[in-house]
């Protein structure tokens, strides 16, 4: 081989060397997502060039990582791009210098297009991740410029490197990693396997790992709709999911606007926590295929924890860990994935009401939860809410909407009783003139139904009223008519209203103020004689019987 030549890291380099090396990743492994995510930029950046100028290539397109645990080394191979001598110093040479996007530079300047969304790296500190486990890290690259020659580089990472012309190099760059003693398992395959699959799964060129394909699943969110089939989605679903089922629901879903987006969501035919057990989230989001926050927290609301997926924007502005992200772009990201879920739900429900209910009836506390947590989508969060109503059969549903739709034209709130049971609302005196004067009254069964109504308060301009309430007994729709002269008239089976006021007022002294408020006269009874308004909620009836059952 020709002369070396011992090159310092810049002073500026040397420093930043350190806080790479130390304190950038909070994990070592993700140095195996660095190495890869640079091999598929320069396998890209070939496929890119080969299409305007010939370039010194035969190669198929794909990253080959060998691991050899005797000698302790990882060793990651494309035949991508490659460097050449002055490109080896730039980008390796020169901390936060990254080749990548200069490379994107000069394509928007030549006003060429395609490639933006695939390349990857954009800050020059990625391979430096590498001095986190290697002792000695050797570069082995040649240009797929025709006529360039062969390089090797080599550093210690400590303050200098070295690059000398070899023979023999392939097309593409080979590095070599000479693993310290500490990190002797990033030979291992299984854990080298793991963490691919981890980062770097669908990344888009074929990763093999001693000979074996890694990443055979395609990241099917960067296809077009059209282009997917419901087998496809199944085995992607059960794949990223790590799941037996099939979904019952699946939205694809790709926008620019205001955000570039590109997901797949998916709702499982049951959730796990009737188990007991509260479910972590389950949509991992990705910039540019590689994984940036694996079942992220802050992607969408906690009520819908339940979806399964990933999200995939271009857009996020990665800080240069990629770890954190900038928080308003996450929180702009969940406005928008949140949204769109609520109103892919309200199209499956238009679409298949039977199959829509039948989700419900099994996920409708994630959606109650909503209704309770979420103040600024719960307009669209209530069309999704469905309930049991003196309109429907037992068992069947109906939204707010429809209810709304079949409302009596002098109708001015929407009736609900909470009710442990239909046959309990049914028999009720509550519920006898909403029987008598047709109008629909929900059946809310669910403890928590009673927070629901309370914190919509309305739907779409229509005031939610419980059946029991003193507004629902002031409707004049729920009033009996007067009662007849000759039903009143002496000897008639009805009280005047001189004598009916009397009685209210015998009761209420008799009962005393201990017992209650006032007694008056209703108009809302036909076969029971009285009722009790007012009184506190049933939930907190619950509870303060439970207190006194455990007080006795
Ligand atoms: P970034 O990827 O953010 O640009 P890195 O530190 O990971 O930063 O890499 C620095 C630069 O080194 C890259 O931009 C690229 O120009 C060059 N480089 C790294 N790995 C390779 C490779 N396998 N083939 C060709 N060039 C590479
Ligand atoms: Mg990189």
């Amino acid at each position: 081989t020709g002369k070396e030549e011992v090159h310092e890291f810049k002073t500026e380099t040397k420093r930043l060397l350190n806080i790479v090396a130390n304190s950038l990743y909070s994990e070592k492994e993700i140095f195996v997502r660095e190495l890869i995510s640079n091999a598929a930029d320069a396998l890209e950046k070939l496929r890119h060039t080969q299409s305007m100028e010939s370039m010194d290539s035969d190669k198929p397109l794909e990253i080959r990582i060998s691991l050899d645990q005797d000698k302790r080394q990882f060793v990651i191979q494309d035949h991508g791009i490659g460097m050449t001598l002055d490109e080896l110093n730039e980008n390796l040479g020169t901390i936060a210098r990254s080749g990548s996007k200069s490379f994107l530079e000069k394509l928007e300047k030549d006003g060429g297009s395609g490639s933006r969304e695939n390349i990857i790296g954009q800050f020059g500190v990625g391979f430096y991740s590498t001095f986190m486990v290697g002792d000695r890290i050797k570069v082995y690259t040649r240009s797929a410029k025709p006529g360039s020659k062969g390089y090797c580089w080599t550093t210690d990472g400590q303050g200098s490197y070295t690059v000398a012309e070899a023979d023999n190099v392939a097309v593409g760059t080979k590095i070599v990693i000479e693993l310290r003693e500490d990190c002797k398992s990033y030979a291992s395959q299984l854990e080298i396997d793991s963490i691919i699959k981890k980062y770097s799964n669908f990344v888009g060129f074929p990763i093999y790992l001693n000979g074996e394909e890694v990443n055979t699943v395609e990241p099917l969110w960067t296809k077009n709709k059209s282009d997917v089939t419901e087998e496809q989605h199944k085995n992607f679903y059960r794949f990223i999911a790590n799941a037996w089922d099939d979904p019952q629901y699946t939205m694809h879903y790709k926008t620019d606007a205001p955000l570039s987006i590109a997901s797949v969501l998916y709702i499982p035919e049951r959730h796990m926590e009737m188990l007991g057990e509260r479910q972590e989230p389950g949509v991992s989001l990705y910039s540019r295929k590689v994984l940036i926050q694996a079942k992220s927290k802050g992607l969408l609301p906690d009520y819908l924890r339940f979806i399964k997926g990933v999200v995939d924007s271009e857009d996020i502005p990665l800080n240069v860990s990629r770890e954190l992200l900038q928080d308003n772009i996450l929180s702009r990201l969940r406005m928008v994935m949140t949204s769109r879920v609520l109103k892919w739900l309200d199209g499956e429900a238009k679409k298949d009401a039977k199959k829509y209910n039948e989700f419900f009836m099994d996920f409708g506390q994630f959606i109650k939860e909503g209704a309770c947590t979420d103040a600024m989508n719960k307009r669209d969060i209530a069309k999704l809410l469905r309930f049991e109503s003196s309109a429907t059969a037992s068992g069947a549903l109906t939204s707010l909407e429809d209810y709304n739709g079949r409302k009596l034209e002098k109708q001015e709130a929407i009736y609900y009783l909470l009710t442990p049971k239909r046959r309990y609302a049914e028999e009720s005196p509550y519920t006898e003139m909403f029987k008598k004067k047709g109008v629909e009254l929900l059946y809310l069964y669910d403890t928590v139904d009673e927070f629901v109504v309370n914190h919509l308060s309305e739907f779409q301009g229509i005031k939610l009223v419980a059946a029991d309430s003193p507004e629902a007994a002031a409707d004049p729709l729920l009033q009996q008519e007067r009662p007849s002269s000759a039903d009143v008239a002496g000897g008639g089976p009805l009280l005047n209203e001189d004598d009916a006021k009397k009685l209210a007022k015998w009761m209420e002294t008799t009962l005393g103020t201990a017992s209650v408020k006032q007694v008056d006269i209703s108009r809302r009874l036909d076969k029971f004689p009285a009722i009790v308004l007012e009184h506190e909620s049933p939930a907190m009836r619950k509870m303060m019987q439970m207190m006194q059952g455990s007080a006795k």
